[in-house]
């Protein structure tokens, strides 16, 4: 996408804009459009959470994120989270993790990650439960809304019960739902689905009240249907140069 909130004069910096300052400036850009698009939902800035997805950029990408204001931060994987961890300037960012989660990962990124959006089997709970963490780990179930397994998620069946686990967890909090709009989806029937899945979430704990939705394409129609969190990569950070 591009011009995430091009108004007021202010040019935002192409998504092949890696100089200094290129991301700080789209970041506020994003913001911008944000605070509209969430006015005209009707809703409150005060309920709808951005997560900058750093996943492919460099630590000091995300350190200039940091240094404007930007401490909620995503990767999909663990050698991503690693690569950033010990960098100077990142030590206050709350890590997110978003990417499909291997059992013989899930406990070295349960001890860095603030939450994991990604918890799509009990199997990943059951592996967790017999690990030592010195805090709780907030965690969204992950619902596969198209049934691609490629993808992760828990099959909709699936999801009431997984729920049920993670809310009898020894570490893991129960936030709320996440999912991820199938390639090629309407991304307003696909959100709407997800604000009725997450009434099943609600079910097993009324404080699991929270939305995952929203990529950097599909972001507006997420605040729409009542997402909470939103997982912002590329509108903010431009194309990583790898992926060019
Ligand atoms: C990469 C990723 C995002 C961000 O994607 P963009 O399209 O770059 O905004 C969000 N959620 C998940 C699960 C991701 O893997």
């Amino acid at each position: 996408m591009t011009g995430a909130g091009e108004r007021g004069g202010a040019e935002v910096p192409p998504l092949d804009d890696h100089r200094p300052g290129a991301t700080t400036r789209r970041l506020v850009a994003y913001r911008a459009a944000l605070a509209e698009e969430i006015a005209r939902a009707g809703r409150s800035v005060a309920d709808v959470h951005l997560i900058a997805v750093t996943k492919y950029h460099s630590a000091a990408l995300a350190a200039e994120l940091v240094a404007a204001g930007q401490l909620d931060l995503g990767e999909n994987t663990l050698q991503g989270l690693r690569g950033k961890l010990a960098e100077p300037g990142l030590e206050a960012v709350r890590w997110h993790f978003l990417g499909r989660l291997q059992r013989n990962k899930a406990t070295a990124v349960a001890r860095v990650a603030t939450c994991i959006h990604s918890i799509d089997r009990p199997e990943l709970v059951d592996h967790l439960d017999r690990v030592e963490l010195d805090r709780p780990v907030d965690a969204f179930v992950q619902v596969s809304l198209d049934g691609d397994p490629t993808r992760g998620g828990v099959a909709v069946a699936g999801l009431e019960p997984l729920a049920e686990r993670v809310a009898a967890s020894r570490h893991l909090r129960l936030r709320g739902i996440m999912a991820v709009a199938p390639v090629g989806a309407d991304a307003d029937a696909a959100f709407a689905r997800v604000r009725e899945l997450a009434e099943v979430v609600r079910g097993v704990d009324p404080a699991a009240t929270a939305i995952s939705a929203g990529m950097s394409s599909d972001w507006r129609a997420a605040v729409r249907h009542g997402a909470t969190h939103l997982r912002i990569g590329t509108a903010i950070t431009g194309v990583p140069e790898t992926h060019r």
